[in-house]
């Protein structure tokens, strides 16, 4: 789904904007993507996005116009399930597009005395628990994953989930521990 968007906004970016499917046709495909990357997808988009990518190769005179909806056509027809995933249940099985993923920390493997987490964050999201393991907060994580590659593999403590909602809910304490 993710790298279907990134093509459709070369290709929109791209559209010289002679052709009116191509230059709005694609506008709307990258929105309908956006949209479903974000978890805000229903169903029905899907009818929409195969059925406006025709239109786009059908209406568009040049090889951009009649190429830039292939990467859309393509992975209906090979990931389709993917495409399910992000719009019935809101889970994006590749755990890429931000809004459907949640990052957190597995108590049981993350080591005490381990900050490596706590200083590659760049939004200070991580935080000390009463037992001096980590935990994230998850109203300030942004879910740049920098904290999965700072946990050294011995230990490998960080997890991707996909619905967030998966993500066990962990207190930050309301002092900072020392
Ligand atoms: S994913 Fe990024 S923002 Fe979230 S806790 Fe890890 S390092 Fe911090
Ligand atoms: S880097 Fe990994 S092991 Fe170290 S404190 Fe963070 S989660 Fe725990």
């Amino acid at each position: 789904m993710d790298l279907t968007r990134y093509f459709l906004e070369f290709t929109q970016k791209d559209s010289c904007g002679k052709c009116t499917f191509c230059r709005i046709g694609t506008f709307h495909l990258l929105k309908m993507l956006e949209k479903i990357t974000e978890g805000q997808g229903r169903e029905e988009d899907l009818k929409s996005l195969a059925r406006l990518s025709e239109d786009i190769k059908t209406g568009s005179l040049c090889g951009l116009g009649k190429t830039a909806p292939n990467p859309v056509l393509t992975t209906l027809r090979y990931f389709k399930d993917d495409y399910e995933a992000h719009v019935k249940e809101k889970r994006c099985p590749g755990m890429v597009c931000r809004p459907l993923i949640a990052f957190y920390i597995d108590l049981e493997k993350c080591a005490r005395g381990c900050d490596a987490c706590v200083g590659c964050c760049p939004v200070e999201a991580v935080f000390t628990t009463s037992t001096r393991k980590k935990g994230i907060d998850q109203s300030l994580c942004v879910k740049c994953g920098e904290c999965v590659v700072a946990c050294p593999p011995e230990y490998d403590a960080v997890r991707r989930v996909s619905p967030p909602a998966l993500a066990p809910i962990i207190e930050r304490p309301a002092q900072p521990v020392k």
